[in-house]
């Protein structure tokens, strides 16, 4: 391609100048049925697609390297290309075939990971956004538009790690950034970064193209005019959405400016450790969302996913959903208005495609089936007494005559394509009629020709038939060819039969062909006509749209609160959680056994609460349970549990399992202490903290010096509703200190040797770990654990010729002031560090007079050694 451009055929020079404006994306070049990708593209795609790649002639001396595709299967092309994160300029041919040189040829599209709206090329319950981000000063903007529905947001940040983690929960398919800015670094890892140059996000446009596109004066009714960099954000995703999609997007009606702090938030971390759309292996199977969601609608999954992820803070909009919900199970109509979904279908993203036109006749189709439902859902909600319902059903307007226009036109079972024709009925447009009778009458025609010619030329095998290539013939065997009428000009010769033509079939060729261009033009026209009329009342279908996706996710709370046996929470402004007989509904599907339901009490005197019990005896089931049942009900669903009392809640926080996060090449212990820092500054006394197993990525001693200081701090100064979960014993030592914490255990029985785990919470902490037969029940060999039973039973025998201690002993049932030596070697050595580090005064050394050394409790022990940290 360095050859310079004069050397190369007019079509090569011609795509060339059309690639220069596309070096990143792969061009797909209109020749008749194929698209024909050059060069470079045509190595990739052959790679990406497993398709042929052949040479084209030659242009500046070497051959051209191609592949192309039919255009008719493009579509199943372009998917995977835009899976696998490929962009794609789509360029056709726009002119009439000149006289000399190539057809005019033009991008009539761009296809990028974030700007699709073809069905086949979406995911039907999963939002597809596009996004960009801005950063000026301080604030960190987000602006992010789902092009398929039309839904444009956007929020400003003063702090980073809100602005990284509001990116993380929106996971858009493509994100946009200045380049050269330092947000361009900041998003290196950011999957489909698309680096802009700078003017793109410049304010005054942006601002300029935000209030054309919004056709106002200002941003003021939307939120952002006092958000410069939010603006910025904004207008630079509109500019390039309109590029690539060449439209004005109609279906971009209104910006939302939002605030996280509305919304109860949840990091990524939490959303992924409480399993609320993806699993622990990233699989959506198992999740509460896959259990929850049953909406009539892919609209209702879409919608009802983003409730989960950003769940309210407003208590009267939460109580509105949950008033609604109760009306629906109190009335009975649970079911009735399930049957009223039916027919509704995608309307979100069938109205973005009539905005578009790029709507296809199936979607015109499914429009007008849609329409055709409301009537009857309306009175179905108008004897319904609930103000929340009221309100919906007043968003949701009717469309009688849009309705009755959609019925006469669209054919039952219409084409896929528009330009395969057939798709408007019979009657519906007089001139269309016409043009199809003649087609029609075509047939009786051809039969009555064959018949006189049979009887003119006297041969009885005379067929009249047709072919694409040669059209309307008469066709007749070689051996009767010489008794053909005079007027029979021959117009293709085959191995044992001549075809002629005579004047009067080639008069009414001329005529039904003609008629068929013409039909399919007028067909055409109509289409447009009807897309236009549609586009109209686009404004009130798509608030009709996103309040029956509303009523959808309703309706599919109430059916599962009636499935999953749920219980309306009660929200309340005093603080404080009170979880009657509370269930996790994921593990509770998934087990055999019937599951044992907890309950969680979270008051002043119970701000933290340790937790202890062995391993699999339902520690982590309990404390995700809590966080969960506090997620539904903040999104207006009712929760598993007998009673649900729950005051305001700001944040939820999880710090749960190990896991080494390899693309950081952070281990387990750094990423454990990152999520813990990132707690740690940002919990308030109103959030809900999961913690599991602080420290276990460290040495005995480090870990559990740090599990007591961050336990100490959550009680001490944090003071949120916290559940720590933990194998210290030592740390249920902290209710005598602390009168906000407690200490609750999930208990076990041994059994013949067995331990038999009975998952229900208890108050105080646990009496033993059953460490060994947790490790039998995993499969650990059976000589294994005999020999880890005796060597258990040697370390017992030892200690106890000094004390009774071990890990596993219960510090608060230990009588306070028997002197025993400690069997944790390290924190007697680190208590030596620190005694022989102290000066001779030190005043610890006082506190030691009466206890020597070798003779203290455990809990003496790290008294001590927190007093000694404390004067270092
Ligand atoms: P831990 O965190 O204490 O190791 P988990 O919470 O992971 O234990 O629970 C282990 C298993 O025990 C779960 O996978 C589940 O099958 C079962 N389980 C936990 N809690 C309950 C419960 N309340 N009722 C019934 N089964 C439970």
């Amino acid at each position: 391609m360095s050859k310079s451009s004069s050397q190369h055929t007019p079509m090569i020079q011609q795509y060339l100048a059309i690639k220069a404006d596309h070096p990143d994306r792969l061009v797909f070049y209109r020749m008749g049925d194929f698209y024909e990708l050059f060069f470079e593209d045509a190595v990739k795609a052959a790679r990406l697609l497993d398709i042929t790649l052949t040479a084209r002639g030659q242009s500046a001396g070497s051959p051209i390297p191609m592949a192309g595709i039919p255009h008719h299967s493009a579509e199943g092309y372009l998917a995977k290309l835009v899976k696998l994160g490929e962009s794609v300029a789509i360029c056709e041919q726009v002119g009439p075939v000149p006289d000399k040189g190539p057809v005019e040829r033009k991008v009539v599209r761009v296809l990028t990971p974030g700007t699709l709206t073809e069905d086949a090329l979406l995911e039907a319950n999963q939002e597809n956004l596009l996004c960009a981000c801005y950063q000026l000063d301080d604030r960190y903007a987000l602006a992010y538009l789902d092009v398929a529905s039309g839904r444009f947001e956007g929020c400003e940040f003063d702090e980073q790690a809100s602005f990284e983690d509001e990116l993380k929960r929106l996971q858009p398919a493509e994100c946009i950034v200045a380049d050269q800015h330092q947000l361009e670094t900041l998003l290196s890892e950011q999957p489909g970064l698309v680096s802009l140059p700078g003017w793109h996000f410049d304010s005054q446009s942006a601002y300029r193209k935000m209030t054309e596109q919004l056709q106002t004066q200002d941003l003021i009714a939307f939120g952002c005019d006092d958000k410069p960099a939010l603006v910025s954000a904004a207008g630079a995703l509109l500019y390039y959405a309109q590029t690539m999609l060449q439209n004005q997007l109609k279906q971009v009606q209104s910006f939302h400016t939002y605030s996280t702090q509305d919304s109860l938030i949840l990091d990524a971390i939490s959303r992924r450790n409480l399993e609320l759309d993806s699993n622990l292996n990233g699989g959506t199977h198992n999740t509460l969302l896959s259990l929850l969601d049953q909406c009539s609608s892919a609209m209702g999954s879409r919608l009802l996913k983003r409730w989960l992820l950003l769940p309210l803070r407003d208590q009267a909009k939460i109580n509105q959903r949950l008033n609604s919900v109760e009306t629906l199970i109190k009335q009975d109509q649970v079911d009735a208005l399930k049957a009223e979904f039916k027919p509704i279908g995608d309307l979100e993203r069938i109205l973005s495609r009539v905005a578009l036109f790029s709507a296809r006749p199936r979607d015109l189709l499914q429009l007008g089936r849609a329409l055709n439902q409301l009537p009857s859902l309306q009175n179905k909600l108008a004897a319904l007494d609930d103000a929340g319902l009221k309100q919906l059903s007043q968003r949701i307007a009717e469309f009688p005559d849009l309705a009755d226009t959609l019925n006469r036109a669209i054919v039952d079972n219409p084409p896929m394509l528009m330009r395969d024709g057939g798709v408007f009925k019979p009657g519906y447009d007089a001139e269309l009629d016409e043009l199809n009778n003649l087609k029609n009458e075509a047939g009786q025609f051809l039969m009555d020709l064959e018949q006189t010619e049979r009887e003119r030329s006297g041969i009885s095998t005379l067929k009249v038939g047709y072919n694409r290539v040669h059209g309307y013939y008469i066709e007749v065997s070689k051996l009767q060819s010489a008794q053909v009428p005079l007027d029979y000009v021959r117009r293709q010769t085959l191995k044992g039969a001549e075809r002629y033509i005579i004047p009067q079939l080639k008069a009414f060729e001329d005529k039904v062909l003609s008629a068929g261009d013409k039909a399919l033009a007028r067909e055409k026209q109509l289409y447009d006509e009807l897309l236009h009329t549609i586009n109209r009342s686009f404004k009130a279908l798509q608030t009709s749209a996103q309040a029956l996706a509303e009523l959808d996710v309703i309706t599919n709370f109430a059916q599962k609160a009636q499935q999953l046996n749920l219980t309306r929470p009660q929200l309340t402004q005093a603080p404080g959680l009170v979880v009657i007989q509370g269930r996790h509904l994921t593990v509770e599907a998934l087990t055999d056994t019937p599951f044992i339901p907890n309950d969680s009490v979270f008051d002043d005197q119970r701000r933290l609460q340790v937790i202890t019990g062995p391993n699999m005896g339902g520690k982590s089931t309990f404390m995700r349970q809590t966080a969960l049942i506090a997620i539904l009900a903040h999104i207006g669903c009712y929760v598993p549990a007998e009673s649900a009392q729950i005051g305001l809640i700001d944040r939820i926080f999880t710090r749960i399992g190990a896991s080494d996060d390899l693309t950081s090449g952070r281990s387990t212990f750094m990423v454990e202490m990152t999520e813990t820092a990132h707690i740690l500054h940002h919990a308030t006394e109103h959030s809900l903290i999961l913690m599991d197993e602080i420290g276990r990525g460290t040495s005995t001693f480090d870990g559990l010096a740090l599990a007591w200081a961050i336990a100490e701090h959550m009680a001490k100064n944090v003071r949120g509703y916290c559940l720590f979960a933990t194998h210290y014993f030592e740390l249920t030592g902290l209710t005598e200190q602390f009168k906000n914490t407690v200490n609750i255990h999930l208990n076990a029985i041994e059994h013949h040797d067995k331990i038999v785990f009975l998952h229900q919470v208890q108050e105080g902490a646990a009496s033993k770990s059953y460490g060994l037969q947790v490790a039998s029940l995993a499969g650990v060999p059976k000589s294994v654990i005999t020999r880890a039973k005796e060597i258990l039973q040697d370390l017992e025998t030892q200690s106890s010729t000094h004390s009774s201690h071990n890990t596993t002993d219960k510090p608060t049932t230990r009588p306070g002031g028997s002197k025993t030596r400690i069997t944790e070697p390290k924190i007697e050595a680190e208590i030596q560090y620190d005694l022989f580090n102290s000066s001779a005064s030190h005043p610890i050394l006082t506190k030691l007079d009466d206890i020597t050394l070798d003779e203290i409790t455990p809990k003496q022990a790290l008294d001590l050694l927190y007093e000694l940290k404390k004067l270092r």
